[in-house]
């Protein structure tokens, strides 16, 4: 079934992503994707995966993705956030975490959970 899937990653994670994307991409292109700006821009142009994109992170993508779960347009969200650096918008970061806690959202925060989680999806 096609599901609503989000895709975030911190700087230092984002060719992580887009190797993980390209791994993936059979089955990511049977469902709708999101992603906030820099992110989906890469997926974009690196893996050809067509997706919306929302603001940059820092510029209130991570919030517009916990909305989309809050108002339940979003299933699923693999997020590589960077656990060894600050960032200015860490906030919407743990704001994301909490709020797809509340809703029971699948998130993977890491390399192997989104490698388990998209198999059994
Ligand atoms: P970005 O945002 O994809 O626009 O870099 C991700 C983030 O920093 O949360």
């Amino acid at each position: 079934m096609k599901k609503n899937i989000a895709l975030i990653a911190h700087d230092n994670l984002k060719a992580r992503m887009v190797d993980w994307a390209k791994a993936h991409k059979s089955i990511l292109q049977n469902h709708t994707l999101f992603a906030t700006g820099t992110t989906g821009s890469r997926i974009e142009t690196e893996v050809g995966l067509p997706l919306t994109r929302f603001k940059s992170g820092p510029l209130g993508g991570d919030q517009q993705i916990g909305a989309g779960i809050a108002e339940g347009r979003i299933d699923m969200v693999i997020f590589f956030w960077d656990p060894l650096e600050p960032h200015s918008h860490d906030v919407d970061v743990k704001a994301l975490l909490r709020i797809a806690a509340v809703y029971n959202i699948p998130m993977a925060c890491n390399l192997s959970t989104a490698d388990i989680l998209i198999k059994h999806f």
